[in-house]
């Protein structure tokens, strides 16, 4: 994991290395300065040179402010290298999100996916950032340190780092804690990130059965466990901090106690004494680093994980790599002895065979629940089937490259999705390098362009989140002109007049049974009335297919189709 982790530091290159040699001459730096200050105690001071002494402090002053410009550079540019990391990585998941197929969709909230293209990297970028270069520098002023206090005076350098088995203790222990505790935390982030697009995006829903106070309940549960969650994690990380404070200002105090006793036996000279004290403090700040780091290793690498999990998580459905090309289907559709089960508990189609012929338009009809949706679903690739095959003019769909398969299918669906935007650019979504006239002739043919003139912005005008200052309609009728732009030989009507008063749907009949001229069309319907002119009809029950054939042979035939007909014409 770490391997696949710092392969994201391969195309920053360059400024990682900038940024780490600049981090290496600041610690440098700092190292030489208690050395610096014991020499100029022990030697400059008592030989009273005041020229010396004027001249060894402007050296230092230069050095300083050397230092902090590189300490700029490793601030400024060290963001920098975390936050282009934290980019390409949301781009690298967002992109892989978008290949995913429609059972990923099915099993994942979408909280869930938002919160792991935002929050989750968060952290991830700040370790990018800090991680390798922080505990580089660590260890290396660590061992630094250790060894010029080593050359000073053997014991009181063993002494200062007496305390060092129980620091790594109190980190560890912490660490595996904090660990568990933002683990917790990024999942319950996620859960309320899931309630909230559940409870917006539903919002007239929740209004209409006036349960906001249940929703209110619901998300506050959320938001405390998020709370607690963290709260757990920042308690550990309180006390481990506290602890490496404690610890560290306790050596501090041993080493002068015993560094005094040392002086006075003459073992240990003053300027000595003051740099080895400053020593301890260069020996510990790494750890302060390093308990950092231990606490944004655990944070980073839980969003990584969850990263990774979507990012190796191959589409359902994909191309092949000989997937090929197709340019122009005429839409000849034949199942063969097709299967399918969204999951393994239950099956939903079995041993479906259906010959359609290019141009026919064919009718499905039956009971809500008898797979009819489904089996549109697999023509596009949606699913894939479990056991036989789907042809389109003699090719196996599974060997066409699902661009060239999708694009020739158009579906129009009950509840029609669109874009926050305007008129224009939704309808331009059936084809988006369509010029002004297309867009214009589209919405002609959808019977739009009456109802567009009548708004004071026209094709501009903007239709709300998801469309809603339109009417169902008005959507339907949009949902068809993006159709008639996108041009289709292949199109599936999913209940597409069902939710729609009988006049409205009249109206958007008209523009259907244009929109289904020359093309294969695949109809689902309620209403029997709308499938009337249909070559064929196609009855499916739970059991599969029951029947088949012309409306009136169906009729004269008695069975299901007839009695369906009977219902819905005796009121
Ligand atoms: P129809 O369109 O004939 O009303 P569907 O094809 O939508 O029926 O549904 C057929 C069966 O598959 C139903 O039992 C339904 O519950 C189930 N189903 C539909 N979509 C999914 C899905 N995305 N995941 C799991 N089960 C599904
Ligand atoms: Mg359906």
């Amino acid at each position: 994991m770490i391997r696949r982790f710092f392969s994201y530091y391969k195309p920053h290159k360059k400024l990682f290395l900038l940024d780490f040699s600049s981090a290496v001459v600041v610690a440098v730096l700092e190292l030489a300065f208690p050395i610096a200050v014991s020499w100029f105690i022990d030697k400059l001071l008592p030989s009273g040179d005041w020229q010396a002494i004027v001249l060894v402090s402007l050296g230092l002053f230069t050095v300083y402010v050397l230092s902090t410009l590189l300490q700029f550079v490793v601030n400024y540019w060290g963001h920098k290298l975390g936050i282009n990391i934290e980019t390409d990585m949301r781009q690298e998941l967002f992109e892989h999100v978008q290949k995913q197929s429609f059972r990923f969709f099915d099993n994942t909230k979408t909280g869930h996916i938002m919160s792991r293209i935002t929050n989750d990297l968060f952290d991830l970028g700040e370790l990018a950032h800090h991680g390798p270069e922080d505990v580089f520098i660590a260890v290396m002023t660590f061992i630094g340190a250790f060894w010029i206090m080593l050359t000073i005076n053997v014991k009181l350098a063993l002494v200062a780092v007496l305390i060092l088995p129980l620091l790594a203790l109190l980190v560890v222990v912490c660490n595996l804690k904090m660990n568990k505790a933002w683990s917790h935390m990024y999942t319950s982030i996620a859960d309320v990130n899931a309630r909230v697009e559940d409870s917006v995006s539903g919002s007239r829903v929740v209004q209409s059965f006036t349960n906001e106070d249940f929703e209110i309940a619901r998300f506050q549960k959320n938001n405390h466990k998020y709370r607690n969650a963290k709260l757990v994690g920042y308690r550990v990380m309180s006390f481990s901090l506290s602890g490496i404070y404690m610890m560290t200002r306790l050596i501090t105090i041993i080493v002068l106690v015993y560094g005094a006793w040392l002086s006075f036996t003459g073992q240990l000279s003053y300027g000595e004494l003051v740099g080895f004290v400053l020593y301890v403090n260069v020996l510990f700040k790494p750890i302060d680093k390093i308990s950092a780091i231990m606490e944004l290793y655990p944070k980073g690498m839980a969003g990584f994980k969850r990263f990774m999990e979507i990012i190796d998580s191959e589409p359902e459905v994909k191309d092949t790599d000989d997937a090929i090309e197709v340019a122009s289907l005429s839409g000849d559709i034949v199942f063969k002895d097709v299967s399918f089960s969204y999951d393994q508990q239950k099956s939903v189609l079995e041993d479906i065979n259906l010959d359609i012929r290019a141009g026919e338009t064919i009718a499905f009809v039956g009971p809500s629940g008898a797979g009819k949706t489904t089996i549109c679903s697999l023509i596009p690739r949606f699913y894939d089937v479990s056991n036989g095959s789907i042809t389109i003019d003699g090719f196996d769909i599974r060997n066409i490259t699902k661009k060239s398969l999708r694009s020739q299918i158009g579906i129009v669906q009950q509840d029609v999705f669109l874009f926050t935007g305007t008129i224009r650019e939704n309808i331009a979504y059936g084809k988006r390098d369509a010029t002004d006239e297309e867009i214009v002739k589209a919405a002609k043919s959808a019977h739009l362009e009456k109802f567009i003139q009548s708004l004071p912005d026209g094709y501009e005008t903007e239709i709300g989140e998801r469309g809603l200052k339109l009417s169902g309609g008005q959507k339907q009728r949009l949902a068809i002109a993006r159709m008639f732009l996108k041009n289709p030989p292949i199109l599936i009507l999913d209940e597409a007049t069902s939710a729609l008063d009988t006049e409205t749907e009249m109206v958007i009949q008209e523009a259907l049974n244009e929109l289904a001229k020359n093309r294969t069309t695949l109809i689902i319907a309620h209403r029997l009335a709308t499938i009337r002119n249909a070559d064929r009809i196609i009855v499916v029950t739970e059991d599969g297919i029951a029947e088949e054939g012309g409306h009136d042979e169906l009729i004269e035939h008695g069975g299901i189709f007839a009695s369906l007909h009977r219902v819905q014409y005796q009121q």
